[in-house]
């Protein structure tokens, strides 16, 4: 899972660009979007379980607020940077209006391998990360969630830390301020699922327009994390065979199929490895790339099908569970191939729907129950999938193109309507 690349925050220019002409987006407006408002860059120190001191760097890049509150992930992993933090709060931006969330976009993180440290370090890294951020973040103001190995306990640790910089009397207030909280911190039911669930009630309404049956569907799946893992569950439940997962730690591969949920089993019990799962043999990341399937869930991180690797695809549908997966030029090769794409900004949305509904509860000191979310979750997605199809149909144009037009449409008439001040 090779990830160096040109620029990440290059290819969502790309995409941008393509919409706005195809639109004949405004240009002030188009100037405004091609921007991002906000970069913060944090150094501080952390002390080790040895004692010794060591310097992290630490980004919050927030793209765009006009349709609200600042919203996005925050991930641990060597590759995020600058360039990788605005490209990432740039689709934030998108996703959020394209899902019709009363938010803007934004991402960060910290570059570092969490796998080289103890949990003891990482609470002490997450807790100065986020006191270092200080005001740049907050409950109206922007709002973190999980992302690349980060998750509910990490969410705990920066809700802790911000609550305890807040004065007595507003820390109940400030529930909020990050999502993907663990239950008992107030989480929401159904967050842990959200984004699995909501990229396979895309491939569900992709696979009604394109009369594939998923009863009969064969998938493969890049990246066993969140995002991975509940995707296959779910496409287990549409009764899909899952034929190659890769992650970190290897490749497995079985004819017959592999079962999601033994597998989720397996690897909480293996350090989250996969490898060695029974019944299954090693392959190479060429064969996991070009095995016969009909969908291929990339859930891992950006850039892994690109002009090299998009030739080799063997499916139908490319479902995008991460951020970025496909650089425009392998975009251009799979619509050549006549190979069907959900991108990511639509495809892995449940996931900040889901935080959206975690954030009313907060804010309105509820809980509700796990089918009202997931019920929840399916309406958005399924009304932002067919937003996004007929507009591909009108426009004439891919799926990825049009959830842009769909969502800087959004924003185009937000900036119409407020104007520039002054
Ligand atoms: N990190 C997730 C994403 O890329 C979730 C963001 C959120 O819930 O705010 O969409």
């Amino acid at each position: 899972m090779k990830t160096a690349h040109k620029s990440l925050y290059e290819d969502v220019q790309v995409q941008f660009n393509k919409a706005a002409d195809l639109m004949k987006l405004n240009s002030g407006i188009r100037n405004i979007l091609s921007e991002t408002a906000n970069e913060i860059v944090v150094h501080f120190p952390v002390k080790m379980d040895d004692g010794k001191i060591e310097m992290f760097t630490g980004y919050r890049v927030q793209h765009n607020n006009i349709l609200g509150p600042y919203k996005g992930g925050l991930r641990y992993h060597p590759s995020v940077d600058l360039d990788d933090a605005k490209a990432l709060a740039t689709w934030m931006t998108w996703k959020t209006a394209l899902a019709g969330l009363p938010y803007g976009g934004a991402k960060g993180g910290i570059h570092i391998d969490p796998a080289k440290y103890s949990q003891n370090e990482l609470e002490r890294i997450t807790r100065r990360f986020t006191y270092a951020l200080g005001n740049n973040i907050g409950p109206e103001y922007d709002i973190p969630a999980p992302d690349v190995n980060t998750g509910p306990q990490t969410m705990a640790w920066i809700l802790d830390t911000y609550l305890t910089t807040r004065s007595q009397g507003e820390r109940n207030n400030c529930l909020h301020v990050v999502t993907g909280k663990p239950l008992n911190c107030g989480g929401t039911l159904g967050r842990d699922r959200a984004t699995g669930f909501g990229v396979v009630t895309n491939i569900n309404e992709w696979a009604k327009s394109n009369k594939l049956d998923l009863t009969k569907a064969t998938f493969i799946v890049q990246g066993f994390g969140n995002v991975g893992s509940w995707s296959a569950h779910f496409m287990k439940e549409k009764g899909s065979k899952l034929l190659a997962v890769e992650d970190v730690s290897g490749i497995i591969y079985s004819a017959s199929g592999i079962d999601p949920d033994d597998l989720i089993e397996f690897a909480k019990k293996n350090g989250g490895k996969i490898t060695g799962f029974p019944n299954t043999v090693a392959i190479t990341h060429k064969e996991f790339l070009s095995t016969k399937a009909d969908i291929f869930i990339p859930a891992a991180l950006s850039n892994q099908i690109t002009i090299e690797t998009a030739p080799l695809l063997n499916v139908k549908l490319v479902a995008e569970g991460a951020n970025g997966p496909t650089s425009p030029e392998a975009d251009t090769i799979l619509q050549q191939r006549d190979i069907g794409l959900i991108p990511d900004v639509l495809c892995n949305s449940g996931g900040v729907i889901g935080s959206y509904f975690e954030w009313l509860q907060n804010k309105r000191s509820e809980y509700w129950e796990l089918d009202e979310v997931i019920e929840k979750v399916r309406k958005k997605v399924v009304e932002a999938y067919t937003n996004v199809s007929k507009t591909a149909a009108s426009y004439k144009t891919d799926l990825r193109t049009a959830a842009y037009i769909v969502a800087i449409s959004r924003l185009e008439s937000a900036y119409k309507e407020r104007g520039i001040f002054p």
